[in-house]
């Protein structure tokens, strides 16, 4: 039960994600969550070093979908100036926003990693989707209630995780 929430990968920032790492893992997709993962759930838009990872990917041939529990307008926003595909209102951990991405991408779930900030609604969502699952760490906290309260189970599951040797930086 509790491996459903364990993410394949922990790194402090989506930044940390290589795309050379990808390739040699045969990934040829990838589905990110937008707030707190790329930047702060309060940011607009994109600052030119995670463009510059946009494009890295898009060089190496990795195709990107963004998949956010947010609403169309600041989803919309964040990735139509930047030419990236996106699901909006995904309702993660629910599998059917993950399914179309998936599908719009002309991929299968072995060939993407899910991209994420959340335990319960990112990784729990891949890990029922049956994708590989990384986890970063939160761009900034946020306040929604919804999210502090997931927040408290994710300390739980991490404290978990970090007894395991799970985690291999400090924070
Ligand atoms: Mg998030």
């Amino acid at each position: 039960m509790l491996k459903k929430f364990f993410p394949d990968q922990h790194v402090k920032s989506v930044l940390d994600v290589a795309a050379e790492e990808l390739r040699a893992n045969n990934i040829k997709g990838i589905i990110t969550d937008l707030d707190n993962t790329l930047v702060a759930w309060d940011e607009p838009s994109a600052p030119p070093r995670l463009i510059e990872w946009f494009e890295r990917m898009r060089a190496a041939g990795i195709a990107i979908t963004v998949v956010s529990n947010n609403n169309e307008s600041r989803v919309r926003a964040f990735c139509e100036p930047l030419n990236i595909p996106y699901v909006s209102r995904a309702r993660k951990p629910m599998r059917r926003a993950f399914k179309r991405a998936i599908r719009q991408m002309g991929l299968a779930k072995e060939d993407v990693v899910v991209i994420g900030d959340q335990l319960l609604t990112d990784i729990y969502g891949a890990k029922r989707l049956g994708a590989r699952a990384i986890l970063v760490v939160p761009v900034k906290s946020t306040d929604g209630w919804m999210t502090r309260i997931n927040r408290k189970i994710e300390r739980l599951l991490l404290s978990i995780m970090r007894k395991k040797g799970f985690i291999h930086w400090e924070d």
